[in-house]
């Protein structure tokens, strides 16, 4: 058998025949690993180029990503296999994201004596107040978002800083989110830790770590992804474009194939699916009724895109802005002249991304590009960061479910699912939308590794407890680049 390449692929006895759905980073992640070892291996993408939610697209002669991509891992089997991609072609990006809220821009992550400087010293003994209240009332377990963050910064920073942001991306109140996003997404820091740390570090040289400074490869995220993918097809593998999988097929409670758009049924020995897990369940032809029942109460949360180029080389110098602001609609600026200067090369202009979310009944999912391009580029303007610069292009780009909703109450429905799914032999669900995690990359990436040592290696790693350490998920490390 010879792939695109003409390498001739030679399958070893005993050697598992794997398909892999979908060229994201956790699909090809597993591929890559798989083909470097031998194993026959086919990536089936729906889309017709690599890097799922992570790659990178060309837009007036430049490179932009599908918003912000910072990288950054504690794993080190994540960052061996990144660097291994990646080589040398990467540039160490100081990162500088701040929040803008009430025309003013906020450190962020944020530190006290920035924000309380900001707000003012009315404002500031308010805040101080609103947190000890909160320490005299905390609940021990808080089970929403609301709760979490309350205890750990008192109301008031809450309502300023966490409530809108939250409310744009997630469309339900915090009361209605799930404790796990704060646990997973937010410093462990209560606002007492934050001021001690900010005094101790006034005295000290402050330590680099991961919230100031990232690995970024020179010509976009998506440029790992795309390199792994040549890679599959040099050690002797397969990927395929422009061909989405149907369904995973089982035979008494065995994943034995995949069937495509055309019908046709493939049989393989392993099948790693990165396909979004709700339809993933409901074509399998043995799933039980009431866990394909429960599918329709994982709920996502669609991306609108809208990339503006700006007639300027110096807008802000931000790589990215949350936009606190509840009077505008959206919710993060990227600028992507701020990240590696080979994504613009030549060229003067500035790209921005703006992001907005929504569900699919909502009027804005529906609007047409010039009705959502005209409403960033008044938001755009009114926020005071571009000035009269002249906003010469606008493009949308839409991401339908595009994150998972981690509702009060979603791990009562997700575990019958992961149950089932954990109960079939030869299949394996990774992925942000594959696995119902709200993954970032490197996330998604060790679900691929994990799961191509449960295929090479029989091993028997748990894939859902990926992205679930949250404590040790925290920027607080020394950045360790190799
Ligand atoms: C706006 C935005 C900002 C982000 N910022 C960051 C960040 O700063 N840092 C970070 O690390 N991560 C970030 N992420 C997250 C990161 O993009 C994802 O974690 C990562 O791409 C998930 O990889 P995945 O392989 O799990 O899923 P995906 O990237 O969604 O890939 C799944 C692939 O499967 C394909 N597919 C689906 N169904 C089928 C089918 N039936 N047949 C064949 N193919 C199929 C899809 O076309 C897709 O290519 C961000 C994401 C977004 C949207």
């Amino acid at each position: 058998m010879k792939n695109s390449l003409g390498k001739v692929y030679r399958i070893k006895p005993r050697q598992p025949k794997v398909a892999v759905i979908g060229a994201g980073p956790a699909g090809l992640s597993a591929a890559y690993m798989l083909s470097k070892r031998g194993v026959p291996v086919e990536v089936f993408e729906a889309g017709t180029q690599p890097g799922g939610l992570a790659k990178s697209i060309s837009l007036w002669n430049q490179t932009v990503d599908l918003g912000p991509h910072r990288f950054f891992s504690k794993d080190e089997r994540v960052n061996r296999l990144w660097f291994e991609v990646v080589g040398s072609d990467f540039t160490v990006i100081n990162r500088m994201t701040r929040i803008h809220y009430e025309n003013k821009l906020f450190d962020y992550p944020l530190k006290p004596f920035d924000a309380l400087a900001k707000l003012g010293l009315v404002e500031a003994v308010h805040c101080g107040l609103s947190y000890l209240k909160s320490k005299c009332s905390a609940p021990c377990d808080p089970a929403t978002f609301e709760d979490w963050v309350v205890q750990h910064f008192g109301n008031r920073l809450y309502e300023m800083f966490f409530r809108t942001y939250s409310e744009k991306l997630w469309g339900i109140s915090c009361q209605e989110l799930d404790a796990d996003f704060a646990a997973q997404r937010i410093r462990q820091l209560s606002l007492y830790e934050a001021v001690k740390n900010g005094l101790l570090k006034s005295n000290t040289r402050q330590h680099k770590t991961l919230v100031d400074e990232f690995a970024y490869p020179k010509l976009g995220a998506g440029m790992v992804y795309e390199r792994m993918a040549q890679r599959i097809v040099q050690n002797g593998g397969f990927v395929h474009y422009g061909t989405q999988v149907e369904k995973v097929f089982t035979e008494n409670g065995v994943a034995t194939g995949i069937v495509l758009r055309d019908g046709a049924l493939r049989k393989y020995d392993h099948i790693i699916s990165s396909m979004p897990l709700p339809v993933l369940v409901a074509r399998l032809p043995e799933s039980p009724p009431h866990v394909k029942y429960l599918t329709q109460f994982l709920r996502f949360r669609n991306t609108i895109l809208v990339y503006l180029q700006v007639d300027s080389p110096n807008l802000f110098p931000d790589n990215w802005l949350y936009v606190h602001s509840p009077e505008v609609r959206v919710g993060r600026i990227t600028n992507f002249r701020n990240w590696s200067s080979d994504l613009y090369g030549a060229e003067r202009s500035s790209i921005l991304a703006l992001e907005y979310w929504c569900n699919d009944e909502d009027a804005l999912w529906r609007e047409g590009e010039p009705q959502i391009v005209e409403l960033a580029g008044k938001e755009l303007r009114s926020s005071g960061l571009v000035g009269n610069a002249k906003i010469l292009n606008g493009h949308v780009h839409r991401i339908p479910r595009c994150y998972p909703v981690y509702s009060t109450g979603y791990r009562k429905v997700l575990g019958p699912i992961q149950d089932y799914l954990g109960s079939i032999r030869g299949l394996q669900a990774i992925g942000r939308y594959g696995a119902f995690k709200y993954n970032n990359q490197d996330h998604s990436i060790l679900m691929g590794i994990l799961a191509a040592e449960n295929v090479q290696e029989q091993a028997s790693h748990n894939l859902w407890e990926v992205n679930t350490d949250y404590d040790s998920y925290q920027e607080d490390e020394a950045v360790v680049l190799r």
